[in-house]
C-alpha cells in the first residue's frame, strides 16, 4: 500500500480574541493510500473540514507536517508548489457558492486549464466538451450560466472543473450534503466511477457513517480535533472498537442485520467546545466506559490489529 498522503501529528489551532485558542485539529497522524477512498467522518465542529483543507494545502498546519508523495507540502519550491496545486484539488459542499455566476460554464471549466497552460484553441475546446460528457452533461451547455442548472448539475460542473486539471488527489468536502436526497446517489456514483477512470485518490468528508460506508475503502472517525478510530470500512462497521464509533453506529436507523444485534447507545449531551476540551480523552464526558485514567492521560493512537487504529484506554 503506497501512501499518497502522510500526516505526522498535524495540528491546526486558531486564536480567537486574546486568550482563547480553538484546537480545531489537534494532532493527527494518518496515511492515505494511493487509489483509495478514505472516508472521514465527524460531527460538525470535529475539525474534519479544517483537516481536509490542511491536507489539500489550502492552509498550513500550526504544528506537524503533511507529505504528498513523500514531499513536505509546507516546504516546497515554487515549481513544486505549482504542480501540487494542480494535482491536489478540493470539491466543496455548495456548488452554488463555488461557481462564478457571471461566467459561462465552458469558461468555468477552462479556468484551471488556462491557469496551468494545459491546452489552447481547438484542444481546449475539445477538452471542455469531453469533460462535460464525462460528468454526464450535454456539451451544448458550454455557453450557459450556473443559475440555469439544478444543484446536482452544478455539482457536476464543479466536478468537471476539478477534473480539467488532471488531479491525482481530491478532497471532497461533503460534496453531496447540500443536494436533494434523490440525486445524492447519482453524484456519489459519478464520483465513484471517476475515481477508477481517472486514477484518483479521495479524501471523502461526510458527517455520517452511512454516507461513506459503501464508497470508502477505509474510514476515519474524528471527534473534537482528534482521530478516534481508523479501519477498513467493513471492519469498522462489523467490529468497531472505539466507544464513540460504537455510539455512532448504534444510532444508524437502518434495518441492517449486522447492527440489529447491537444495543443502541445514546450519547449524553453535545460535544464539548474545542476551545476548552476535556483533559485526557476528549470523549470522556460522553463515554459510557470512562475510567479514572481517561481524565488524566490522553490515550495513544495505536494499531490494535492490522490497519485498525484507535485511541482509547480500553485497548492500551
Ligand atoms: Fe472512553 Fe476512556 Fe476510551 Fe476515552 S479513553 S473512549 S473515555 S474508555
Ligand atoms: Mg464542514
Amino acid at each position: 500500500n503506497q501512501e499518497i498522503i502522510k500526516t505526522t501529528n498535524v495540528k491546526k489551532h486558531y486564536a480567537i480574541g486574546k486568550q482563547q485558542v480553538v484546537r480545531s485539529v489537534d494532532g493527527i497522524s494518518i496515511d492515505i493510500y494511493q487509489g483509495e477512498t478514505f472516508g472521514l467522518v465527524g460531527e460538525s465542529g470535529s475539525g474534519k473540514s479544517t483537516f481536509g483543507k490542511t491536507i489539500a494545502g489550502l492552509t498550513n498546519p500550526t504544528d506537524g507536517s503533511v507529505y504528498y508523495e513523500g514531499n513536505n507540502v509546507n516546504n516546497l519550491s515554487k515549481k513544486e508548489r505549482h504542480r501540487i496545486n494542480r494535482e491536489i484539488q478540493i470539491i466543496f459542499q455548495d456548488p452554488q457558492a463555488s461557481l462564478n455566476p457571471r461566467m459561462q460554464v465552458g469558461d468555468i471549466i477552462a479556468e484551471g486549464i488556462d491557469a496551468h497552460g494545459l491546452a489552447k484553441g481547438k484542444a481546449r475546446k475539445e477538452r471542455i466538451y469531453d469533460l462535460l460528457e464525462r460528468v454526464g452533461l450535454n456539451p451544448d451547455v458550454v455557453k450557459r450560466y450556473p443559475h440555469e442548472f439544478s444543484g446536482g448539475q452544478r455539482q457536476r460542473i464543479g466536478i468537471a472543473r476539478t477534473l480539467a486539471v488532471q488531479p491525482k488527489f481530491i478532497v471532497a468536502d461533503e460534496p453531496i450534503s447540500a443536494l436533494d436526497v434523490s440525486i445524492q446517489a447519482q453524484v456519489l456514483n459519478l464520483l465513484n466511477d471517476l475515481k477508477d477512470s481517472e486514477d484518483l485518490t479521495y479524501l471523502f468528508i461526510a458527517h455520517d457513517l452511512s454516507m461513506v460506508k459503501h464508497i470508502s475503502d477505509r474510514i476515519g472517525v474524528m471527534y473534537l480535533g482528534n482521530m478516534m478510530e481508523l479501519a477498513r470500512s467493513e471492519q469498522l462497521f462489523e467490529n468497531p472498537k472505539h466507544p464513540y464509533t460504537q455510539a455512532l453506529l448504534s444510532a444508524i436507523p437502518v434495518p441492517d442485520p449486522t447492527l440489529s444485534k447491537r444495543d443502541r447507545i445514546v450519547l449524553q449531551g453535545e460535544p464539548p467546545s474545542p476551545v476548552n476540551p476535556p483533559s485526557g480523552c476528549k470523549f470522556r464526558t460522553r463515554c459510557p466506559h470512562a475510567m479514572e485514567i481517561c481524565s488524566l492521560e490522553a490515550p495513544m493512537w495505536k494499531e490494535i490489529h492490522a490497519d485498525h487504529w484507535t485511541a482509547c484506554h480500553l485497548y492500551s
